[in-house]
């Protein structure tokens, strides 16, 4: 671990203040140390592992891929990618995919459809993309520049042009915009993830939805985190009762491997033409073929179980001492806690448990198949470091 810490620190960018940890091997919800510690992994990759480490179907789904050809280009078809995509639109009702290897790539896709799709039917002065404050949406230049956070924007000026920002809730102040710039798409998380896990208000949800249907207003749902069964549903607007235009999703798709998709509903479906858009790596048949093994498994029993593993952890932990409240849906939580969350998930690692942050609150989101016990175990450690 010296050794490892040493050399990382002296040849990786230093982007990452990571913890004193090296994970070697896992298995389902399990993470082993170096040293041979286990760890019980309430993170899962930041909502990626859906079904855990090393599980069995996605890896023979995988290395059942890799074995016949791990990557050709986007010039040739591939069956994986070509399965995947009519999964994700029969179940979405959204007409095409674009896939890449990210959620910031993901979003990049559904700005330049909107922008796209706005300026062919309004005109080339129609660009705004409108996201709320407090968002996250990614860390390419574009993407940080419709992240609703200036925080993030401070050291990278001049950011992409054409983003406005209004506070979630207020739609009084999204009708001034509007009255005031030409609006392409407003873009939405339902739950705001790295903002803490803060869900939309449904009310404010469905007037924002309406309102942007009203004026061809592009709504894009930002599932990159919330999406593939996380909060209970298989995209968490499912939820909340609102058809977006766009849905962007990635992180929990691949199942741990680099896959994003911008899925293009009814009225962007044909935007793109050949060379308006691409990725080298989108839509890559290893990434797909563990997504299929993925997507084919979240269906109404899991998604029954999503809610009912994450109703027991929210109201374990609502009314535990030293906790605050909770809030979020499915495996999707954030704990706000008296002390600091940075100490409450030091305590959680020392006695095996890896929960992450966000903004002030440990956030949890486990594999979907966590086994109840495992979970039961876990909130007892966190718990007890909230309560010491
Ligand atoms: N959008 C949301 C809602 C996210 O939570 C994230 C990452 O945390 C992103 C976009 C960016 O995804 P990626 O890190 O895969 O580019």
């Amino acid at each position: 671990m010296t050794n490892l810490r040493a050399l990382d620190s002296a040849y990786i960018a230093n982007t990452y203040a990571r913890f004193p940890v090296e994970i070697v091997s896992g298995r389902g919800s399990i993470l082993t140390d170096s040293a041979g510690k286990e760890y019980i992994d309430l993170g899962s990759g930041i909502a990626v592992t859906s079904f855990g480490i090393a599980d069995e179907a996605w890896l023979a789904a995988v290395t059942g891929q890799l074995t016949r050809v791990q990557h050709t280009s986007n010039l040739y078809y591939t069956e994986p990618c070509a399965v995947l995509a009519q999964m994700l639109c029969e179940r979405t009702g959204m007409k095409k995919v674009f896939f890449g290897n990210s959620g910031a790539e993901a979003n990049e896709c559904a700005i330049k459809a909107a922008r796209k799709y706005a300026s062919e039917k309004k005109g080339p002065d129609a660009f705004t993309i409108v996201t709320l404050k407090n968002s996250f949406h990614g860390r390419t230049l574009t993407t940080l520049a419709a992240t609703g956070q200036d925080h993030y924007h401070e050291l990278y000026q001049p950011l992409t042009p054409g983003f406005a920002h209004v506070e979630a809730g207020d739609m009084a102040a999204l009708e001034k915009l509007a009255a005031q710039t030409r609006i392409a798409a407003v873009m939405i998380e339902c739950i705001q993830g790295e903002g803490g896990v803060v869900p939309l208000d449904r009310e404010y949800a469905r007037a924002l939805a309406d309102f942007a249907q009203a004026r061809d207003i592009l709504l894009i749902a930002d599932e990159v985190q919330t999406g593939n069964g996380r909060t209970g549903a298989l995209y968490a607007y499912m939820n909340y009762g609102i058809q977006p235009d766009i849905v962007t999703t990635a992180k929990g798709l691949g199942g741990g491997l680099p896959l994003g998709a911008a899925l293009l509903g009814e009225k962007v479906k044909d935007i793109f033409q050949p060379g308006d858009h691409g990725s080298t790596f989108g839509g890559n048949p290893v990434c797909c073929a563990g997504a299929i093994s993925v997507l084919s498994r979240i269906d109404d029993a899991l998604l029954a179980s999503v809610r009912e593993k994450g109703d027991y952890a929210a109201h374990a932990l609502a009314g535990a001492p030293g906790v605050e409240g909770v809030r979020g849906m499915g495996l999707m939580l954030g704990v706000r806690t008296k002390k600091p969350a940075s100490a409450v998930i030091s305590r959680c690692r020392e006695n095996g448990v890896l929960c992450l942050s966000a903004k002030d609150c440990v956030r949890l989101l486990p594999a979907l198949n966590i086994p109840m016990d495992v979970l039961q175990r876990a909130v007892q450690v966190i718990m007890r470091a909230c309560a010491e």
